[in-house]
Parts: structure tokens; sequence; C-alpha cells
């Protein structure tokens, strides 16, 4: 029999499971709480937890989705290649450290597909191909073997692998787990979901009870030029997705950002700059440049100067622009590199 992920499982579906096992209910609270609330490494560390339970345990489940195959330090960042004990697919999740006045906040990147079906140009994620989906288990595993490893995370961002719309199912249990009390018990308010934008899946968002940060992907605020970088602005315009973030985001109250990676030669004019306050006018006050990081495909990132008058346009007509620093050039950014590189 295939062993299974114990963390694809949300507590009532443990305890069902459990029970039908013949076993007590109860026993799955206690597993969370060596799980999610010590993140112990193995099923025998669960001290208070029968040895017949935990033989069937051991028989039946993988307490870690992941084994590290890879962890590259950069600067402020450590990204970490994981390959799934399922069927060995391989994906990758970032640790970064931010410097904050006082403390340094930390900061995960997660993952939510192998590769990414989407296939935006300049991403070296969308460009090398789609495999599947994560799991809900896989998905929290990430910030899992970060915790068991010690390393605590303070905030979520949704910016590694693959589109967080078009696997949004796992991706909200996935949240439900990350913010429950009884779990990692961490607010909403904590986590950020970027998206290219998908018009289902932000249908799916709108309907929800999430109330996370929302960060679009826009990156081009003309069609013809979006359908060239994105190529699912052809069904999904940006527009309407624009639409529908900002009700979200208002519905909720919570942080509405739009991002924009700056191309040299492709995006970065100040003509562009001022086509993108019109779209985004009433719907995003904030925007985060995102210099391209140089890793392939043709593109580069535009100078210095040109990055700063496009930011200065904006910011004179009023919105809240940064430029987002490269935390370790070398590996923030540049997510789906270190995969392509051990293909
Ligand atoms: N699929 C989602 C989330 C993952 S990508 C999305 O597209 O929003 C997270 C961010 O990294 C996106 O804004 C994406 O456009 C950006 N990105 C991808 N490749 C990049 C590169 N080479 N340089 C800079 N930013 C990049
Ligand atoms: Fe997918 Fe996001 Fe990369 Fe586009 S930028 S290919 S949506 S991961």
């Amino acid at each position: 029999m295939d062993k299974k992920l114990i963390m694809d499982y949300s507590l009532d579906e443990l305890k069902t499971i459990l029970q039908e096992a013949g076993f007590q209910g109860y026993r799955a609270k206690q597993i969370w709480d060596w799980m999610y609330g010590k993140f112990v490494g193995s099923f025998d560390e669960m001290a208070n937890i029968p040895k017949t339970l935990r033989e069937y345990l051991k028989e039946h489940f993988y307490l870690s989705p992941y084994d590290i195959v890879e962890a590259s330090e950069g600067t402020d960042s450590t990204k970490y290649l994981l390959r799934s004990k399922i069927d060995g697919e391989l994906i990758e999740a970032v640790y970064m450290n931010f410097e904050g006045k006082d403390d340094t906040w930390h900061t995960a990147c997660i993952s939510v597909q192998v590769g990414c079906p989407v296939g935006c140009k300049f991403c070296q994620t969308g460009l090398s191909g789609f495999s599947r989906n994560l799991t809900a288990g896989e998905i929290i595993g990430q910030i899992w073997i970060f915790e068991h490893m010690k390393k605590e995370v303070d905030r979520i961002v949704f910016m590694g692998m693959g589109e967080p719309l078009l696997n949004f199912d796992n991706v909200y249990k996935s949240i439900k787990v990350f913010t429950d009390k009884r779990a990692f018990g961490m607010s909403p308010r904590r986590i950020t979901l970027s998206t290219v934008g998908i018009i289902e899946g932000m249908k799916k968002l709108l309907d929800s009870d999430l109330k996370v940060h929302l960060a679009v992907s826009v990156h081009a605020p003309l069609h013809d030029l979006r359908m060239s970088l994105v190529p699912v602005e052809d069904s999904n315009p940006i527009d309407k997705v624009l639409d529908m973030a900002h009700q979200y985001a208002k519905d909720r109250g919570v942080r509405l950002t739009a991002e924009y990676v700056m191309l040299d030669g492709i995006n970065d004019s100040l003509e562009h700059a001022e086509a993108l306050a019109r779209l985004l006018r009433g719907k995003v006050k904030r925007i985060n440049l995102i210099p391209y990081n140089d890793t392939f495909a043709g593109f580069r990132r535009p100078p210095e100067e040109r990055i700063l008058a496009f930011q200065n346009h904006l910011k004179d007509k009023g919105f809240i622009v940064t430029v987002r620093k490269s935390v370790g050039k070398d590996v923030d950014a540049a997510c789906g590199m270190l995969r392509r590189r051990n293909l």
C-alpha cells in the first residue's frame, strides 16, 4: 500500500481516519500538537502516542512530505530544493531575512505547483513546463520543514513556483492550517498570495472566507503587450482581474499590490508608467516594481535611472511605489532556477 502524507488531512479528516482504524479520535489533536506545535521529525518522537498507533502511523503515512536535496545560501536568503516523497518531483522554497529597525523578519516564499502551466515569457518556472499541482500537505510541508529546522517563519508569500489560483482548493486548505490556532496559528495578515489573475480562481477567492493580502502580477498596462508576456491575458483580461481584486481587498480590508516586473526596453518607458497609472487608478494604490532578475530568455533589467524615473512618475500620480530590493539577488526572484539546474 502506498503511504499517504499526513499533512494532507484536516484535523477532522485525521480524526475520522483514526477512528475507522480503531483508534480514539482525540489522538488526532495530540498528533497535530507534535506535528504543528513541536515540529518533531518522526512519529517515534510523539511520546504520548501509544506504540500501536505510532506503528500504524509509520506504516500508513509520511510525516514530512519532502527530502531536502540542496540548500543554496544567498546573502539574505536560503533556497531549498525539495524532493517529494510521493513521486520524486522537485520544488523549491526560499527562506528570507529582512532586517527591520529593531529586529529581523523571516519570510518564507513557497511553491504551489511543480512548474507552472501559465508560461510567462520571462519566468523560469513558466518555461520549465508543468507536471502537477502540489497537494495541501506539500504546501504546508514547506513551512513545516523550516519550523522543523528551527527557522521561524513570520510571513508567508505564495510567490514560488506555480500559480496559486490554478490550485485553489489545496492553497485554501493550506492557508486554513497556517491560520488555525490548533496548528501554525498565524494571522492571515502575515500571508500574501500572488497571482497572475485567473478569473475562475478570483471568483473562488471572492466567494471564500480567506483574508490574506493579495498581489496581482500586472507586468504590462496594455492588452497586446501583456498578451505577449503573460499568455493567460487572452481569457483573463487584467482590467477585469483588477476589478475583482479590488472588490476582494475592499470587502476584507486587506492589502492589494500590483506587481510589475521591469524588462529593459519592453515595459519600462514613461508611456508605460502613464498607462499603468490609468489602469490602476481607483483600484490599486500600491505598486511593487520588480527589476527583472537576469537569468535567461533574452530579457534584461532596465538601468537604475529608468527604474527610478518610472517609480517617480507613478509616485507623482499618488501611488505608493516600492522597488523590490533584491534580497540575495542570486536566489530571491529567480524562482525556478534551482530546479532547472537539477533536472
Ligand atoms: N504565479 C504567481 C506567483 C509566483 S511568481 C504570479 O505570477 O504572480 C511571483 C512573482 O515573481 C511574479 O510577480 C512573477 O512575475 C515574478 N517573476 C517571475 N520571474 C521573474 C524574474 N525572472 N525576475 C523577476 N521577477 C520574476
Ligand atoms: Fe507561472 Fe507566475 Fe511564473 Fe507566470 S510568473 S509562469 S504565473 S509562476
